[in-house]
Protein backbone atom coordinates (compact mmCIF):
# COMPACT_ATOMS: atom_id res chain seq x y z
CA UNK A 1 0.00 0.00 0.00
CA UNK A 2 1.40 3.52 -0.46
CA UNK A 3 2.52 5.01 2.47
CA UNK A 4 1.25 8.08 4.46
CA UNK A 5 4.48 9.92 3.40
CA UNK A 6 3.74 9.15 -0.47
CA UNK A 7 0.02 10.02 -0.28
CA UNK A 8 0.96 13.49 1.95
CA UNK A 9 3.20 14.40 -1.09
CA UNK A 10 0.46 14.06 -3.13
CA UNK A 11 -2.17 15.35 -1.07
CA UNK A 12 0.00 18.37 -1.28
CA UNK A 13 0.25 18.93 -5.15
CA UNK A 14 -3.43 18.42 -4.98
CA UNK A 15 -5.51 20.22 -1.99
CA UNK A 16 -4.13 23.57 -0.03
CA UNK A 17 -1.85 22.21 2.60
CA UNK A 18 -2.39 18.53 2.08
CA UNK A 19 -5.99 18.62 3.86
CA UNK A 20 -9.25 19.86 4.02
CA UNK A 21 -9.82 20.76 7.20
CA UNK A 22 -6.63 22.99 8.27
CA UNK A 23 -5.34 20.95 11.58
CA UNK A 24 -4.90 17.79 9.83
CA UNK A 25 -1.91 18.69 8.28
CA UNK A 26 0.11 18.81 11.78
CA UNK A 27 1.30 22.41 11.32
CA UNK A 28 1.96 23.28 14.91
CA UNK A 29 3.13 19.68 15.78
CA UNK A 30 5.09 19.02 12.29
CA UNK A 31 5.87 15.58 11.03
CA UNK A 32 3.84 13.58 8.39
CA UNK A 33 0.12 13.22 9.02
CA UNK A 34 -0.61 8.95 9.15
CA UNK A 35 -3.43 9.06 6.53
CA UNK A 36 -5.79 6.88 8.12
CA UNK A 37 -7.84 3.59 6.43
CA UNK A 38 -9.73 1.89 8.89
CA UNK A 39 -11.25 2.71 12.33
CA UNK A 40 -12.65 0.37 15.08
CA UNK A 41 -13.99 0.57 18.58
CA UNK A 42 -11.20 2.75 19.92
CA UNK A 43 -8.68 2.04 17.22
CA UNK A 44 -7.17 3.93 14.02
CA UNK A 45 -5.22 1.83 11.45
CA UNK A 46 -3.13 4.19 9.46
CA UNK A 47 -1.81 3.20 5.15
CA UNK A 48 1.44 2.14 7.05
CA UNK A 49 -0.56 -0.66 8.89
CA UNK A 50 -0.21 0.75 12.19
CA UNK A 51 -2.92 0.72 14.77
CA UNK A 52 -3.21 3.69 17.31
CA UNK A 53 -5.56 3.81 20.13
CA UNK A 54 -7.62 7.17 18.47
CA UNK A 55 -8.25 10.16 21.47
CA UNK A 56 -9.44 12.37 18.56
CA UNK A 57 -12.60 9.81 18.00
CA UNK A 58 -13.19 11.60 14.67
CA UNK A 59 -13.45 14.89 16.79
CA UNK A 60 -16.10 13.91 18.83
CA UNK A 61 -18.81 12.07 16.66
CA UNK A 62 -17.38 8.50 17.72
CA UNK A 63 -19.14 8.36 20.68
CA UNK A 64 -20.01 4.56 20.57
CA UNK A 65 -16.14 3.77 19.25
CA UNK A 66 -15.60 3.79 15.57
CA UNK A 67 -17.57 1.33 13.65
CA UNK A 68 -20.09 0.65 16.03
CA UNK A 69 -21.82 -2.51 14.76
CA UNK A 70 -25.61 -1.58 15.78
CA UNK A 71 -24.65 2.25 13.86
CA UNK A 72 -22.96 0.70 10.69
CA UNK A 73 -25.91 -1.82 10.20
CA UNK A 74 -28.38 0.50 10.44
CA UNK A 75 -26.48 2.81 7.84
CA UNK A 76 -26.23 -0.51 6.22
CA UNK A 77 -29.86 -0.93 5.55
CA UNK A 78 -30.39 2.43 4.60
CA UNK A 79 -28.10 2.49 2.10
CA UNK A 80 -29.27 -0.31 0.87
CA UNK A 81 -33.11 1.96 0.36
CA UNK A 82 -31.38 4.66 -1.47
CA UNK A 83 -28.61 7.34 -1.01
CA UNK A 84 -30.55 10.46 -0.82
CA UNK A 85 -34.46 11.49 -1.86
CA UNK A 86 -34.64 15.28 -1.77
CA UNK A 87 -37.72 14.82 0.15
CA UNK A 88 -39.20 13.89 3.75
CA UNK A 89 -38.41 10.56 5.14
CA UNK A 90 -39.52 8.86 8.48
CA UNK A 91 -36.06 8.88 10.26
CA UNK A 92 -35.59 12.81 10.37
CA UNK A 93 -38.74 12.78 12.89
CA UNK A 94 -37.28 9.66 14.83
CA UNK A 95 -34.02 11.91 15.18
CA UNK A 96 -35.95 14.67 15.78
CA UNK A 97 -38.15 12.82 19.22
CA UNK A 98 -35.00 11.38 19.99
CA UNK A 99 -33.52 14.62 20.81
CA UNK A 100 -36.08 16.20 22.26
CA UNK A 101 -36.81 13.70 24.53
CA UNK A 102 -33.53 14.26 25.89
CA UNK A 103 -33.52 18.35 25.75
CA UNK A 104 -37.41 19.31 26.53
CA UNK A 105 -35.67 23.35 25.71
CA UNK A 106 -35.49 21.96 21.83
CA UNK A 107 -39.35 22.57 20.86
CA UNK A 108 -38.83 22.24 16.95
CA UNK A 109 -35.76 21.30 15.15
CA UNK A 110 -33.91 21.67 11.51
CA UNK A 111 -31.25 19.33 10.45
CA UNK A 112 -28.65 20.44 8.36
CA UNK A 113 -25.31 19.09 7.09
CA UNK A 114 -22.61 20.36 9.68
CA UNK A 115 -22.21 22.20 12.46
CA UNK A 116 -21.30 26.07 10.48
CA UNK A 117 -24.48 25.79 9.01
CA UNK A 118 -26.23 25.06 12.80
CA UNK A 119 -24.46 28.05 13.96
CA UNK A 120 -24.67 30.22 10.83
CA UNK A 121 -28.70 29.43 10.80
CA UNK A 122 -28.61 29.99 14.57
CA UNK A 123 -27.24 33.58 13.72
CA UNK A 124 -29.84 34.55 10.81
CA UNK A 125 -32.49 33.23 12.66
CA UNK A 126 -31.81 35.64 15.84
CA UNK A 127 -31.41 38.81 13.45
CA UNK A 128 -34.46 37.66 12.03
CA UNK A 129 -36.42 37.16 15.56
CA UNK A 130 -35.15 40.46 16.89
CA UNK A 131 -34.79 42.72 13.84
CA UNK A 132 -31.37 43.67 15.48
CA UNK A 133 -27.65 43.46 14.32
CA UNK A 134 -25.19 42.90 16.84
CA UNK A 135 -23.74 39.45 17.72
CA UNK A 136 -21.82 38.35 21.17
CA UNK A 137 -19.33 35.67 20.76
CA UNK A 138 -16.41 35.15 23.63
CA UNK A 139 -12.56 35.06 22.56
CA UNK A 140 -11.55 31.72 21.74
CA UNK A 141 -14.42 29.66 20.92
CA UNK A 142 -14.81 28.40 18.10
CA UNK A 143 -18.70 28.23 16.51
CA UNK A 144 -17.46 27.03 13.18
CA UNK A 145 -16.58 29.11 9.38
CA UNK A 146 -19.17 31.87 9.09
CA UNK A 147 -17.56 34.92 8.32
CA UNK A 148 -19.07 37.16 11.11
CA UNK A 149 -17.57 34.01 14.11
CA UNK A 150 -14.16 33.63 12.77
CA UNK A 151 -12.53 36.67 15.00
CA UNK A 152 -10.66 35.48 17.50
CA UNK A 153 -12.43 32.09 17.12
CA UNK A 154 -10.00 29.49 18.63
CA UNK A 155 -9.53 25.75 17.40
CA UNK A 156 -7.59 25.97 13.97
CA UNK A 157 -7.11 29.30 14.26
CA UNK A 158 -5.49 29.27 17.67
CA UNK A 159 -3.74 26.14 16.57
CA UNK A 160 -1.64 28.62 13.18
CA UNK A 161 -2.10 31.35 15.65
CA UNK A 162 -4.48 33.25 13.45
CA UNK A 163 -6.45 36.33 15.12
CA UNK A 164 -8.98 36.31 12.26
CA UNK A 165 -9.23 35.27 8.56
CA UNK A 166 -8.36 37.16 5.36
CA UNK A 167 -11.67 37.33 3.41
CA UNK A 168 -14.25 38.82 6.10
CA UNK A 169 -15.35 42.21 5.70
CA UNK A 170 -14.96 45.04 8.12
CA UNK A 171 -18.55 45.42 7.55
CA UNK A 172 -19.29 42.00 9.04
CA UNK A 173 -16.30 42.12 11.25
CA UNK A 174 -18.50 45.40 12.69
CA UNK A 175 -21.37 43.26 13.44
CA UNK A 176 -19.51 40.76 16.44
CA UNK A 177 -18.47 41.88 19.74
CA UNK A 178 -15.99 40.01 20.85
CA UNK A 179 -15.42 39.70 24.74
CA UNK A 180 -13.13 37.90 27.35
CA UNK A 181 -14.40 34.21 28.30
CA UNK A 182 -15.95 33.83 32.12
CA UNK A 183 -16.14 37.54 32.48
CA UNK A 184 -19.71 38.60 33.52
CA UNK A 185 -18.89 42.16 34.00
CA UNK A 186 -17.82 42.23 30.27
CA UNK A 187 -21.44 40.93 29.18
CA UNK A 188 -23.10 43.57 31.34
CA UNK A 189 -21.00 46.05 30.22
CA UNK A 190 -21.42 45.31 26.20
CA UNK A 191 -25.60 45.14 26.86
CA UNK A 192 -25.30 48.50 28.98
CA UNK A 193 -23.86 50.14 26.05
CA UNK A 194 -25.15 48.22 22.97
CA UNK A 195 -27.63 46.30 24.90
CA UNK A 196 -30.77 47.58 22.06
CA UNK A 197 -28.96 46.25 19.15
CA UNK A 198 -27.56 42.73 20.25
CA UNK A 199 -29.57 39.84 18.77
CA UNK A 200 -28.06 36.84 20.46
CA UNK A 201 -25.00 36.01 22.62
CA UNK A 202 -23.38 32.98 20.75
CA UNK A 203 -21.33 30.64 23.46
CA UNK A 204 -19.77 27.29 23.50
CA UNK A 205 -21.83 25.26 26.70
CA UNK A 206 -18.19 24.45 27.52
CA UNK A 207 -15.65 26.40 25.28
CA UNK A 208 -13.49 23.13 23.73
CA UNK A 209 -11.46 25.14 20.90
CA UNK A 210 -9.01 27.19 22.60
CA UNK A 211 -8.03 23.95 25.01
CA UNK A 212 -10.95 22.92 27.50
CA UNK A 213 -12.18 25.86 29.60
CA UNK A 214 -14.48 25.11 32.42
CA UNK A 215 -17.00 27.79 32.33
CA UNK A 216 -17.22 29.60 35.87
CA UNK A 217 -20.06 28.33 38.31
CA UNK A 218 -23.34 30.31 36.87
CA UNK A 219 -21.51 31.94 33.88
CA UNK A 220 -24.02 30.46 31.28
CA UNK A 221 -26.94 31.05 34.33
CA UNK A 222 -25.70 34.85 33.63
CA UNK A 223 -25.83 35.26 30.12
CA UNK A 224 -29.11 33.51 30.30
CA UNK A 225 -30.60 36.62 32.36
CA UNK A 226 -28.46 39.26 30.86
CA UNK A 227 -29.83 38.08 27.32
CA UNK A 228 -33.66 37.56 28.38
CA UNK A 229 -33.43 41.32 30.18
CA UNK A 230 -32.66 42.83 26.97
CA UNK A 231 -34.74 41.17 24.95
CA UNK A 232 -31.84 39.01 23.04
CA UNK A 233 -31.24 35.71 22.66
CA UNK A 234 -28.60 33.22 23.67
CA UNK A 235 -27.35 30.81 21.42
CA UNK A 236 -26.27 27.72 23.26
CA UNK A 237 -23.41 25.98 21.10
CA UNK A 238 -23.19 22.14 21.69
CA UNK A 239 -22.09 20.87 18.32
CA UNK A 240 -19.00 19.36 20.26
CA UNK A 241 -20.55 18.91 23.70
CA UNK A 242 -24.05 18.09 22.40
CA UNK A 243 -24.71 14.04 23.53
CA UNK A 244 -20.82 13.79 24.18
CA UNK A 245 -20.46 15.25 28.00
CA UNK A 246 -24.11 13.58 28.65
CA UNK A 247 -27.45 12.42 27.57
CA UNK A 248 -28.20 16.08 27.76
CA UNK A 249 -25.25 17.37 26.35
CA UNK A 250 -23.62 19.93 28.73
CA UNK A 251 -26.90 21.57 29.30
CA UNK A 252 -27.92 18.62 31.26
CA UNK A 253 -25.11 18.74 33.55
CA UNK A 254 -25.79 22.50 34.29
CA UNK A 255 -29.09 24.53 32.88
CA UNK A 256 -31.28 21.21 33.89
CA UNK A 257 -30.01 22.05 37.53
CA UNK A 258 -29.90 25.46 37.22
CA UNK A 259 -32.68 26.39 36.11
CA UNK A 260 -32.18 27.65 32.53
CA UNK A 261 -32.74 27.13 29.01
CA UNK A 262 -30.88 29.04 26.40
CA UNK A 263 -33.28 29.78 23.36
CA UNK A 264 -31.68 28.11 20.61
CA UNK A 265 -29.27 24.90 20.90
CA UNK A 266 -26.77 23.87 18.17
CA UNK A 267 -25.51 20.54 17.54
CA UNK A 268 -23.60 18.42 15.40
CA UNK A 269 -20.85 15.67 15.56
CA UNK A 270 -22.30 13.01 17.96
CA UNK A 271 -25.97 14.03 16.64
CA UNK A 272 -25.02 12.15 13.02
CA UNK A 273 -22.89 9.72 14.19
CA UNK A 274 -20.12 9.85 11.60
CA UNK A 275 -21.94 10.91 9.12
CA UNK A 276 -22.22 14.91 7.85
CA UNK A 277 -25.84 15.66 10.25
CA UNK A 278 -26.23 18.73 12.45
CA UNK A 279 -29.00 20.70 13.89
CA UNK A 280 -30.36 23.73 15.47
CA UNK A 281 -33.42 23.92 17.87
CA UNK A 282 -35.37 25.38 20.76
CA UNK A 283 -38.09 27.78 21.03
CA UNK A 284 -40.96 27.07 19.28
CA UNK A 285 -41.69 30.69 18.93
CA UNK A 286 -38.43 31.35 17.43
CA UNK A 287 -37.95 28.24 15.03
CA UNK A 288 -41.37 28.99 13.36
CA UNK A 289 -39.73 32.33 12.10
CA UNK A 290 -37.83 29.72 9.91
CA UNK A 291 -38.82 29.20 6.28
CA UNK A 292 -41.34 27.70 5.15
CA UNK A 293 -43.30 29.22 8.16
CA UNK A 294 -41.51 32.65 8.48
CA UNK A 295 -39.22 35.32 6.88
CA UNK A 296 -35.78 33.38 7.71
CA UNK A 297 -34.41 31.20 4.77
CA UNK A 298 -32.71 28.49 5.09
CA UNK A 299 -32.33 24.96 3.31
CA UNK A 300 -30.33 21.97 2.35
CA UNK A 301 -30.01 19.56 -1.01
CA UNK A 302 -28.79 17.17 1.81
CA UNK A 303 -30.77 17.87 4.93
CA UNK A 304 -32.28 15.12 6.46
CA UNK A 305 -30.11 12.84 4.25
CA UNK A 306 -31.82 9.24 4.97
CA UNK A 307 -28.31 7.50 5.68
CA UNK A 308 -27.08 10.23 7.78
CA UNK A 309 -30.44 10.11 10.27
CA UNK A 310 -30.42 6.16 10.45
CA UNK A 311 -26.76 6.94 11.54
CA UNK A 312 -28.11 9.64 13.81
CA UNK A 313 -30.68 7.10 15.04
CA UNK A 314 -28.64 4.12 16.10
CA UNK A 315 -26.19 6.44 17.46
CA UNK A 316 -28.54 8.73 20.19
CA UNK A 317 -30.17 4.95 20.64
CA UNK A 318 -27.17 3.12 22.24
CA UNK A 319 -26.05 6.11 23.95
CA UNK A 320 -27.16 5.23 27.25
CA UNK A 321 -26.31 6.01 30.80
CA UNK A 322 -23.55 3.44 30.73
CA UNK A 323 -22.13 4.58 27.80
CA UNK A 324 -21.81 8.34 29.76
CA UNK A 325 -20.98 6.12 33.08
CA UNK A 326 -18.03 4.85 30.97
CA UNK A 327 -16.87 7.88 29.32
CA UNK A 328 -16.96 10.36 32.47
CA UNK A 329 -14.71 7.38 34.34
CA UNK A 330 -12.32 6.70 31.65
CA UNK A 331 -12.36 10.58 31.44
CA UNK A 332 -11.03 10.56 34.97
CA UNK A 333 -8.45 8.02 34.74
CA UNK A 334 -6.55 9.27 31.57
CA UNK A 335 -6.67 13.00 33.71
CA UNK A 336 -5.47 11.20 36.88
CA UNK A 337 -2.62 9.39 34.65
CA UNK A 338 -1.62 12.37 32.60
CA UNK A 339 -1.17 14.44 35.45
CA UNK A 340 0.58 11.71 37.65
CA UNK A 341 2.85 11.43 34.57
CA UNK A 342 3.50 14.88 33.98
CA UNK A 343 3.90 15.76 37.68
CA UNK A 344 6.70 13.23 37.90
CA UNK A 345 8.71 14.33 34.87
CA UNK A 346 8.25 17.81 36.88
CA UNK A 347 6.08 19.66 34.00
CA UNK A 348 4.25 22.56 34.97
CA UNK A 349 1.02 22.25 33.74
CA UNK A 350 -3.29 22.46 34.39
CA UNK A 351 -5.89 20.05 33.49
CA UNK A 352 -8.89 21.64 32.67
CA UNK A 353 -12.16 19.79 32.19
CA UNK A 354 -16.26 20.22 31.31
CA UNK A 355 -18.14 17.08 32.06
CA UNK A 356 -16.16 14.49 30.37
CA UNK A 357 -13.87 16.98 27.99
CA UNK A 358 -10.64 17.68 28.92
CA UNK A 359 -7.14 19.31 27.56
CA UNK A 360 -4.14 19.56 29.10
CA UNK A 361 -1.94 23.08 29.39
CA UNK A 362 1.69 23.63 30.12
CA UNK A 363 3.06 26.23 32.14
CA UNK A 364 -0.17 27.35 33.50
CA UNK A 365 -0.81 25.43 37.16
CA UNK A 366 -0.35 29.11 38.73
CA UNK A 367 -3.77 30.40 37.70
CA UNK A 368 -5.36 27.71 35.23
CA UNK A 369 -7.02 28.62 32.29
CA UNK A 370 -10.58 30.49 32.69
CA UNK A 371 -10.25 32.26 28.63
CA UNK A 372 -8.14 32.67 25.49
CA UNK A 373 -5.19 35.07 26.75
CA UNK A 374 -4.55 32.82 28.94
CA UNK A 375 -5.00 29.56 27.07
CA UNK A 376 -2.43 31.79 24.66
CA UNK A 377 0.06 32.17 27.21
CA UNK A 378 0.91 28.83 28.22
CA UNK A 379 3.73 26.98 26.71
CA UNK A 380 2.60 25.67 23.87
CA UNK A 381 5.86 24.27 22.09
CA UNK A 382 6.14 21.44 25.09
CA UNK A 383 2.98 19.95 23.20
CA UNK A 384 4.82 18.82 19.93
CA UNK A 385 6.85 16.59 21.96
CA UNK A 386 4.74 15.01 23.68
CA UNK A 387 2.33 14.54 21.39
CA UNK A 388 5.38 12.64 19.09
CA UNK A 389 6.07 10.77 21.63
CA UNK A 390 2.41 9.38 22.52
CA UNK A 391 2.82 9.26 18.48
CA UNK A 392 5.03 6.87 18.55
CA UNK A 393 4.00 4.86 20.77
CA UNK A 394 0.50 4.16 18.55
CA UNK A 395 -1.46 7.05 20.67
CA UNK A 396 -2.78 9.05 18.31
CA UNK A 397 -3.62 12.63 20.04
CA UNK A 398 -5.23 15.87 18.54
CA UNK A 399 -2.44 17.47 16.68
CA UNK A 400 -2.77 20.78 18.63
CA UNK A 401 -2.79 21.85 22.17
CA UNK A 402 -5.53 23.86 21.55
CA UNK A 403 -8.25 20.84 20.88
CA UNK A 404 -10.05 18.53 23.19
CA UNK A 405 -8.89 15.05 24.34
CA UNK A 406 -11.78 12.53 22.91
CA UNK A 407 -13.12 9.20 24.22
CA UNK A 408 -15.42 6.54 23.59
CA UNK A 409 -17.46 3.81 25.11
CA UNK A 410 -15.17 1.26 23.04
CA UNK A 411 -11.99 2.59 25.11
CA UNK A 412 -11.69 -0.69 27.16
CA UNK A 413 -8.69 -1.70 29.92
CA UNK A 414 -6.45 -2.46 27.31
CA UNK A 415 -6.48 0.62 25.24
CA UNK A 416 -6.70 2.57 28.39
CA UNK A 417 -3.56 0.67 29.09
CA UNK A 418 -1.97 0.81 26.30
CA UNK A 419 -2.19 5.23 26.65
CA UNK A 420 -0.99 4.83 30.34
CA UNK A 421 2.12 3.48 29.40
CA UNK A 422 3.02 5.74 26.70
CA UNK A 423 2.42 8.73 29.22
CA UNK A 424 5.99 8.58 30.90
CA UNK A 425 8.26 8.71 27.80
CA UNK A 426 5.88 11.52 26.34
CA UNK A 427 6.18 13.60 29.79
CA UNK A 428 9.60 13.14 29.98
CA UNK A 429 9.68 14.22 26.03
CA UNK A 430 7.31 17.90 27.27
CA UNK A 431 9.96 18.67 30.31
CA UNK A 432 12.95 18.61 27.66
CA UNK A 433 11.43 21.03 25.70
N1 LIG B 1 -19.24 24.70 17.01
C1 LIG B 1 -18.35 24.06 17.78
C2 LIG B 1 -18.41 24.24 19.27
C3 LIG B 1 -17.40 23.21 17.21
O1 LIG B 1 -16.51 22.58 18.01
C4 LIG B 1 -17.39 23.05 15.80
C5 LIG B 1 -16.38 22.15 15.10
N2 LIG B 1 -15.36 21.64 15.83
C6 LIG B 1 -18.33 23.75 15.04
C7 LIG B 1 -19.25 24.56 15.67
C8 LIG B 1 -18.35 23.64 13.55
O2 LIG B 1 -18.78 22.37 13.15
P1 LIG B 1 -18.41 21.82 11.68
O3 LIG B 1 -16.93 21.56 11.70
O4 LIG B 1 -19.23 20.58 11.54
O5 LIG B 1 -18.79 22.87 10.70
Amino acid sequence: MTSSAELFATARKLMPGGVNSPVRAFGSVGGVPPFMVKASGPHLIDADGNQYVDLVCSWGPALLGHAHPAVLAAVHAAVDNGLSFGASTPDEGKLAALVMDRIPGVERIRMVSTGTEATMTAVRLARGFTGRDLIVKFAGCYHGHLDGLLAAAGSGLATLAMPGSAGVTAATAAETLVLPYNDVAAVEAAFAEHGERIAAVITEAAPANMGVVTPGEGFNAALSRITAAHGALLILDEVLTGFRTGYAGYWGLTGAHEGWTPDLFTFGKVIGGGLPTAALGGRAEVMDYLAPLGPVYQAGTLSGNPVAMAAGVATLTHATAEVYAHVDAASLKLQDAVAAALNEAGVDHSIQSAGNLFSVSFGTSEHGVHNYAQAQAQQAYRYAPFFHSMLSSGIYLPPSVFEAWFLSAAHDDAAMNRIFEALPAAARAAAQA
